[in-house]
């Protein structure tokens, strides 16, 4: 079974969109388990229906309903149940027939999505064995079926946004946002093609004429350039692509489509899509692979299309960024002033992308599943990012609702600029020091707004990422002297080199099964000292005459590791000594994002000045979630219970040891962990410019002694959604309400 399996999904991988593979799996199944027929249904929720997707019969039994009611018979059992259900006799009333019935669910994230069943017209036991097969398969193609019912491939109207319905995903930026949708999804790729109205129709026609000529030209260059080389038979090809793009049944499609107010791209991608399914379904195997072909050319239609509109993107006023992979990148090319949201349908609160949009004090969403990413373009949204809700054309209450608390944060906003000159002190005298997270120089800019204490975390990394080799040690040298400078006399943490995990180099790819297990951060640079002594060299001559440079050492997991660190920095300081720099050395800090750190504090504190926890990474490995994985984000809760004890002996064993400790992990910016963090005894908190008024706002509110009384209560918890309910009740009380939902209260 295993081999057929493999084969299975080959041929799945080949057959480019969901409907062909539904159909592969139908006829494999059929064909591997010797049955008379393979049936698959999906769900579609709305219409509360099974719908026939794919079926594969040898004509003894007759071809399947079109659709099925959600309760009906063993289907339904089969759904209710979320388990295979066989049926060895069963009698069909209509027929008088006897049946033998195989159904298993196809089961994504606990939800049920569909069905594969198998009947057979004769008595039969199903095997074992049969019966795992089939329910790998349906989990074999589970992620893909959820992926296209997301994206409203397959139910059109089943993923419609509803009025007032909310699209539930992971709160990723706090904030209420309301504008219009702008869809970004990648070029040439026809399933990521939202649908969107057009008036001009004529004009839409000629766009999509001219792309069809482009395409049937890039043929003839090809066919002529290969004709040389190609044996005829092969160049045959080519005629069959040009009698495809030729084909009246194509372009008549297309334009009805244009006509009925589709735009070119989307008008496209139906009638592919409709002509794919069709190639596919049929039993003739050359006639099966057009279907490819067909893809094959209306991505180069697309890319046509796509290549006339490389003119800047149109981003709405209040523009509310949907796609569904946004990368940090998509985030940047937003005009300054007019992004007002961002809603990724993948990805989790971690993910660079949501980094950045904390950065920027945008309210996000990630991992917005059922959004469908098609039929969302331009429409108006309500965006909640304390609950990770998303309203498409709310209702008016709703939206009357949403427009006032959105006025309240900014007058809240406006009213907690008032904090910026004054201390980051508790009612009962205890200071907390709020610095910066930067990685561009752009943040720095940003932090003065806000009168940060200095810079806690600068990603050196991020100027490596930009660029197409590693920068010079001058290039570096000068980047780094303009952060200190821009701080000066505030002290500006620059963490080394941390590379690898999610933050690959483009011009150094690094190929590995568990990247986040692997050549990381100073992992990396202990193997090259030649890269490490460039910077380290360039961060200490930058920082003559300043003086306000820290160093920190990121994913430390061993002493040695630090020793190894400190006699390349000794090595640099000589190096620049000797150039005729005149520096004071800095202070030198580790990272605690290694769980194997924290249980070596002791020892690490008699070689260092200072740690910072980067609960980004120590959160994963306690928890054994990655960061950003988007299947296992709900599980990713920075108030674990295991976290807070752990922090809380972070906090213990440094200040043991007369070291101060700070944090500068994205927990530092939720409202909630940041009174926890205060009451555990942190020196500093190193957050997002956007978010840091926020909290000295609940730092200048709760008094310390209250804060500790309520980690105290807390870390006995073992249940993290009840740690979250019981700070949320000491913010609510001290009239911090506005800090945990929409609005200012
Ligand atoms: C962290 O891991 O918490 C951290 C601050 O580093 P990064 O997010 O860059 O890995
Ligand atoms: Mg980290």
């Amino acid at each position: 079974m295993l081999t057929v399996l493999r084969q299975i999904a080959q041929e799945i991988d080949l057959a480019g969109d969901l409907p062909s593979a539904l159909n592969v799996v139908a006829r494999c199944v059929r064909e591997a388990m010797q049955v008379h027929l393979c049936r698959i249904y999906l769900i579609d929720h709305k219409r509360k229906k099974y719908v026939l997707m794919a079926f594969d019969n040898n004509d003894i039994l007759p071809i399947p309903s079109q659709s099925v009611a959600l309760d009906d018979g063993l289907l339904g059992l089969v759904a209710e149940r979320v388990a295979p259900v066989a049926h060895l006799n069963l009698t069909v009333p209509e027929e008088n027939n006897k049946l033998a019935f195989l159904g298993v669910p196809i089961v994504y994230h606990r939800q049920v999505l569909g069905v594969i069943a198998v009947e057979e017209a004769n008595h039969r036991i199903f095997s074992e064995d049969e019966e795992a097969f089939l329910v790998t398969l349906a989990a074999q193609i589970a992620g893909t079926v959820m992926h296209a019912k997301d994206m409203g491939f397959i139910f059109h109207a089943e993923v419609t946004p509803l009025e007032s319905t909310c699209l539930q995903g992971i709160p990723a930026v706090a904030g209420v946002a309301i504008g219009e949708a702008k869809i970004i999804y990648p070029i040439a790729d026809l399933d990521a093609i939202p649908d969107r109205h057009i008036t001009d129709v004529d004009a839409e026609i000629e766009r999509f004429v001219t792309a069809l000529d482009a395409a049937r030209l890039d043929i003839i260059q090809l066919q002529q350039r290969l004709e040389s080389t190609l044996p005829k038979e092969e160049q045959v090809l080519f005629s069959a692509y040009l009698q495809i793009l030729n084909s009246a049944d194509l372009k008549v499609g297309i334009c009805t489509e244009i006509e009925k107010g589709q735009w070119a791209e989307g008008a496209l991608r139906r009638v592919i899509k409709t002509h794919m399914m069709q190639f596919s379904a049929m039993t003739d195997h050359y006639l099966k692979e057009r279907a490819e072909d067909i893809l094959a050319l209306g991505q180069r239609v697309l890319y046509h299309l796509q290549e006339k509109k490389k003119e800047p993107l149109n981003y709405p006023q209040k523009t509310i960024l949907i796609g569904e992979k946004l990368t940090a990148a998509d985030i940047a090319n937003v005009p300054v002033g007019l992004l007002c949201g961002v809603v990724s349908y993948s990805g989790s609160g971690n993910s660079h992308a949501a980094i950045l949009a904390r950065a920027l004090n945008i309210p996000t969403i990630m991992s917005a599943a059922g959004l469908a990413v098609t039929e969302l373009d331009g429409k108006l949204v309500v965006m909640d990012g304390y609950h990770g809700c998303l309203y498409v054309d709310p209702p008016p209450k709703l939206l009357q609702d949403y427009t006032l608390w959105a006025a309240e944060e900014k007058e809240l906003d406006k009213e907690l600029q008032a904090l910026r000159s004054l201390p980051c002190q508790t009612s009962d005298g205890h200071e907390v020091a709020l610095l910066l997270n930067a990685g561009l120089e752009s943040d720095a800019a940003l932090a003065l707004t806000v009168a940060a204490s200095g810079v806690g975390l600068f990603r050196t990394e991020m100027s490596f990422m930009n660029k197409a080799q590693f920068p010079t040690e001058t290039e570096q040298r000068n980047l780094y002297g303009r952060i200190l400078q821009a701080f000066s006399p505030r002290p500006v943490t620059m963490r080394t080199l941390d590379i690898g995990g999610d933050k690959p180099l483009p011009y150094l790819p690094i190929h590995e099964e568990n990247p986040f297990l692997g050549w990381r951060g100073v992992r990396f640079t202990l193997d090259h000292p030649d890269i490490f002594l460039m910077q380290l060299r360039a961060l200490l001559s930058a920082s003559e005459g300043l003086d306000n440079l820290q160093i920190m050492l990121p994913m430390v997991t061993s002493v040695e590791e630090v020793n190894e660190a400190l006699q390349l920095l000794q090595r640099a300081y000589e190096d620049v000594s000797a150039q005729g720099f005149k520096i004071v050395a800095p202070k030198i800090g580790v990272m605690l994002e290694v769980p194997a750190a924290i249980y070596q504090i002791e020892a690490m504190a008699e070689r260092v000045d200072f740690f910072s926890v980067g609960s980004n990474d120590l959160v994963q490995y306690i928890l054994a979630i990655d960061r950003n994985n988007a299947r296992v984000c709900d599980r990713f809760d920075s108030l674990h219970p295991a976290v807070l004890r752990t922090l809380n002996h972070a906090v213990e064993k440094a200040h043991a040891c007369h070291k101060p400790i700070s944090l500068c992990g994205e927990i530092a910016s939720d409202a909630v962990a940041a009174v926890l963090l205060l009451g555990l005894g942190f020196d500093q908190l190193s957050m997002n410019a956007g978010i840091l008024l926020r909290i000295k706002w609940i730092i200048r509110t709760i008094s310390y002694e209250r804060a500790k009384a309520l980690v105290q209560r807390v870390l006995v918890f073992n249940d993290a959604a009840l740690i979250r309910m019981e700070v949320e009740k000491v913010l609510d009380e001290a009239g911090l309400g506005g800090l945990i939902r929409a609005g200012k209260r």
